[in-house]
């Protein structure tokens, strides 16, 4: 069951440099389009498996600017980002993947503990 809060993490400013920002994000058809509209074709890229992601640039994903989000406040803000570390932006269930790429989760440890992911179970 989803927690009626979330724990407050210290995402402004971070004391990581933002660490989650350190692979890029994956971005909807919708969300590369808007940005391309925006920012020109040379900050998302589509991958050999036909995803589209922002690109990185000195470890950092390239709107990670001046220690913020260049597009946080924009409409075509990552639904991904959006969601990270708690909500999956495609089941909008509990984040999927690894959540220790934020340091608060190792430094924290309860933190993984709020809204587990729990994979659906099999049918046998
Ligand atoms: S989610 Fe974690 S690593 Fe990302 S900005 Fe917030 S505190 Fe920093």
């Amino acid at each position: 069951m989803e927690p009626a809060s979330f724990p407050q993490l210290p995402c402004f400013p971070c004391p990581h440099r933002a660490a989650c920002c350190a692979y890029g994000a994956t971005v909807s058809e919708e969300e590369a389009a808007a940005i391309i509209a925006d920012h020109g074709d040379g900050k998302v890229y589509r991958t050999r498996w036909g995803e589209w992601r922002t690109r990185i640039k000195a470890g950092r994903c390239v709107f990670f600017v001046d220690g913020g989000c260049a597009i946080h406040a924009r409409s075509y803000y990552p639904a991904v980002c959006r969601g990270f570390p708690w909500r999956d932006a495609e089941t909008g269930g509990p984040y999927e993947y690894d959540r220790t790429i934020c340091p608060e989760f190792v430094l924290r440890p309860e933190l993984t503990k709020v809204y587990p992911f729990e994979p659906p179970r099999r049918k046998s």
